[in-house]
């Protein structure tokens, strides 16, 4: 047996990291010379099934593995032409925070150590970035699923009426009740079935025009829940939904949680950051009124993965559902075994990575106002596609377009609105702009029709790459209504 598991030659070591760092430099600093996705081919995928090595290589090898079978073969996020899902697109400088937390190698559950200090001022500085009400409690999670599960079950413990901790649910208790508009996040609904709630439970309200949920709708499925012997708890508002970016009315929503005693939590995983660009969405002055907000800072952000936060209003509540007991756990008078605040039985996690620090380097090396800024101007381009799609007979805006989402379809002048080939043709002309390498919307359903869904949260993104986007569309629609012929 060896000793440890640290290099034999910290020099080596050192040459290595050297030329780990150039090479992602430079691979960083060429990402628009590369297409925006390589699929994996074959004879690659094949190493992916190589077993288990009894015995190591040299770092070096390992290091040229990586290199020749990872770096070419990216989902193509960080490229300045990628719109599709809700996906960040990192910075160099958060892959720096990554190495130093690697190395670091903090266990952030608790002590007077430094990643506690910096994910509390972290957590107070999102608060500021949001025009919060400054105390109250949060964490970081792993992303908006997990914070959105973190609020939902504070939410379900304190609204329930009983202990949920100790008696659990539906043991003959009332049906536990969640309300948000029929655009929610399909997470919230994963939520809800984790919760042993059951996604039955999860009453989805219709919506607007406006892809808005109907406040009205909302106020009478409560009710009539209630007459019928339910228990709402909660209801989620949306900052920003995953189809159009549509805001709901939280201001509305807060004031009928408030009338009824229910739990409010905000879903704004992306959307909630739009309070930090220079001309913030109205309803996002309402954001403070709720028990609850999760968000995401790998989104719009763009902190590299994983990471997102959950927000309370109330301090005391997120221990009160995961507070932990364990003699080996309990805090001591001074020495390792104590620390400003207690992770650990603040959510989920007992273990927790030093997410704090990615968040931290990001915020303090660009600030408040430049994150901001870079926010709006994303908001800025949505606005901007728009007006293009509209100018263009062949091109059909599909969804108004609140925030930074455009939805759109290619639909030949001749063709009726509610032609079935319509369909068709914007499935293959996005797989088109995909394998062309062009650009990378994604897609979605929007009352039966398959929309191309453009959604910016890039910061590398500009104007001119919009304009492209339209060229492409153009290029390729017309091209496949001459083969669909
Ligand atoms: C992405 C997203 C989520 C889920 O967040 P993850 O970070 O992917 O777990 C929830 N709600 C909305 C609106 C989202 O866009």
């Amino acid at each position: 047996m060896r000793g440890s598991l640290d290099p034999e030659d910290w020099q080596d070591f050192r040459a290595l990291g050297h030329q780990v760092l150039d090479k992602m430099v430079d691979w960083l600093a060429a990402i628009e010379e590369r297409p925006l996705h390589n699929p994996v081919p074959e004879d690659v995928a094949l190493r992916f099934s190589l077993p288990l090595p009894d015995h190591g290589e040299a770092a070096e090898q390992v290091w040229a593995a990586v290199e020749r079978d990872f770096l070419p073969y990216p989902h193509g996020n960080i490229h300045p032409r990628f719109w599709g899902w809700v996906v960040g697109s990192g910075t160099p400088i958060g892959m720096l925070a990554e190495l130093v937390a690697g190395g670091m190698n903090s266990n952030s559950g608790f002590g007077n150590q430094a990643a506690i200090h910096a994910e509390r001022q972290v957590l107070r500085w999102l608060r500021q970035a949001l025009a919060l009400p400054s105390g109250g409690g949060g964490l970081l999670t792993s992303g908006c699923t997990v914070a959105n599960l973190s609020g939902l079950a504070v939410a379900r413990n304190a609204r329930a009426g009983w202990n949920v901790r100790e008696q659990g649910v539906g043991r003959g208790q009332p049906e536990l009740t969640v309300y948000g508009s029929a655009e929610t996040h399909s997470s919230v609904l994963r939520v809800c079935e984790l919760l042993g709630l059951g996604r039955g439970a999860f009453r989805s309200v219709p919506t607007t025009a406006d892809h808005k949920i109907d406040v009205q709708a909302l106020v009478g499925r409560i009710d009539a829940d209630r007459i019928a012997g339910a228990r709402p708890v909660a209801i989620v508002g949306n900052a920003g939904t995953v189809n159009v970016g549509a805001l709901d009315d939280l201001a509305a929503l807060a004031e009928i949680a408030r009338e009824r005693d229910l739990w409010l939590h905000v879903d704004g995983a992306f959307g909630a950051l739009a309070a930090m660009s220079p001309t913030p969405p109205s309803e996002l002055s309402a954001l403070g009124l709720a028990d609850s907000v999760a968000f995401d800072l790998h989104k719009w952000l763009h902190v590299p993965y994983d990471v997102g936060c959950v927000l309370f209003r109330d301090s005391d509540v997120q221990s009160e559902t995961f507070s932990m007991s364990g003699d080996y756990l309990s805090y001591l008078a001074s020495g390792l075994a104590t620390g400003p605040t207690n992770f650990m039985e603040a959510g989920l996690q007992m273990s927790r990575g030093f997410r704090a620090l990615k968040v931290w380097v990001t915020l303090r090396h660009y600030g408040r106002l430049r994150l901001g800024e870079s926010i709006g101007q994303n908001i800025a381009q949505a606005a901007h596609l728009a007006e293009l799609v509209l100018a263009e007979t062949e091109l059909e805006l599909m969804a108004p377009v609140p925030l930074n989402i455009v939805n759109l379809r290619f639909a030949p002048a001749k063709w009726s609105a509610d032609d079935p080939r319509l369909n068709e043709l914007n499935r293959r002309l996005l797989i088109r702009l995909h394998d062309a390498g062009d650009a990378a919307p994604s897609h979605t359903n929007l009352g039966g029709r398959f929309v191309i869904r453009v959604s910016i949260t890039n910061h590398r993104t500009t104007f001119g790459d919009l304009s492209a986007l339209v060229q492409s569309l153009l290029k390729h629609g017309r091209s496949l209504v001459e083969e669909l012929r």
